[in-house]
């Protein structure tokens, strides 16, 4: 009987690995076409200061809008673009469009908004990484000192004294570098106080514990970060007591559906900073 149903379960194991195998082949491939197809988005999700409430900053988050399959998650397409090296690419255009997104709407009338863009290991590798970013704000005039790099903690301890001489390079652009997702990766804290960041994310698997569990862990990462003179953003907040509690903890900024979830360039400078979209684009 063991026998018969194991045989079951491998044949159909079996398809459902080609099927998958074969999609992620076929999105490759597609991926590999989809900036000149005009199918990729930059959408911006708002990020506020959690004393005044008032708008300090956006992340960008890639989107793809298959002409099949429709939106692809980045869970799904950020791996593969990695895998494929195609990553360097995108996230060379990701670093190109936000940052003149950005810089538009602060020449449209708009508040000076800090910009947070995500990073994977594949591009701080990347020789010429640091010229791109040069570029991007030299092209758009962003201040430098407007711009985040976002690493998370696997892609640090990938190659600790490359990341550090990689950091030191963004450092001395004057721009910004945050831990992303900061608590569920496994470097050491000691490194805290070698890697040159600026600024910690909470996962948002501990906020979204709040205000019954993770409170723990939440204050010791406010503590640990006030001791190294670096900032916190809480990301993943959903809820008003989730809110509520972060601010009276002292958070410094907090970003999540609560507050508003990632949208595309227009409804962002139509809906927060109340700019005219036809005036930007022309
Ligand atoms: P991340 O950088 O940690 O981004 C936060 C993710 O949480 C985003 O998912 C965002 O839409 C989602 N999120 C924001 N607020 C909430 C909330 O209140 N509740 C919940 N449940 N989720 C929330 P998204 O856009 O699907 O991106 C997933 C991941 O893909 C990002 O995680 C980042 O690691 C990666 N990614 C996205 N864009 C890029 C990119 O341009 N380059 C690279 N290298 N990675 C990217
Ligand atoms: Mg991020
Ligand atoms: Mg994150
Ligand atoms: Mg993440």
């Amino acid at each position: 009987h063991a026998k018969q149903s194991g045989r079951n379960r491998l044949a159909e194991f079996v398809p459902a690995m080609t099927a998958a195998t074969q999609r992620r082949a076929v999105l490759e491939r597609e991926l590999r076409r989809a900036i000149d197809a005009g199918q990729l988005a930059v959408h911006y999700q708002p990020q506020f200061a959690c004393a005044s409430g008032e708008l300090v900053g956006v992340e960008a988050l890639l989107r793809w809008r298959h002409p099949e399959h429709g939106q692809i998650s980045p869970a799904e397409f950020i791996p593969i673009a990695e895998e494929s090296g195609l990553i360097v690419q995108l996230g060379s255009w990701v670093l190109q469009r936000a940052c003149a997104e950005v810089a538009g709407w602060q020449r449209a009338g708009g508040p000076a908004l800090t910009l947070a863009v995500n990073m994977s290991a594949r591009q701080l590798r990347e020789p010429g990484f640091i010229e791109d970013v040069t570029r991007a704000l030299s092209d758009s005039g962003l201040a430098p000192g407007r711009l985040e790099l976002e690493l998370t903690e696997s892609v640090l301890m990938e190659d600790v004294s490359g990341a550090i001489s990689f950091m030191q390079a963004v450092r001395a652009l004057g721009v910004r570098l945050a831990i992303d997702d900061f608590g569920t990766g496994y470097s050491s804290l000691a490194y805290l106080q070698t890697f040159p960041i600026n600024q910690l994310k909470v996962d948002r698997s501990f906020v979204q514990l709040l205000p019954q569990r993770g409170e723990t862990i939440i204050l010791a990462v406010l503590a640990l970060a006030r001791g190294f003179g670096l900032t916190v953003v809480a990301e993943g907040v959903e809820e008003q007591r989730q809110l509520d509690w972060l601010r009276h903890a002292g958070c410094d900024v907090v970003q999540g559906y609560l507050l508003g979830a990632p949208m595309a360039a227009d409804v962002l400078a139509a809906r927060y900073l109340k700019l005219d979209v036809a005036c930007i684009a022309g």
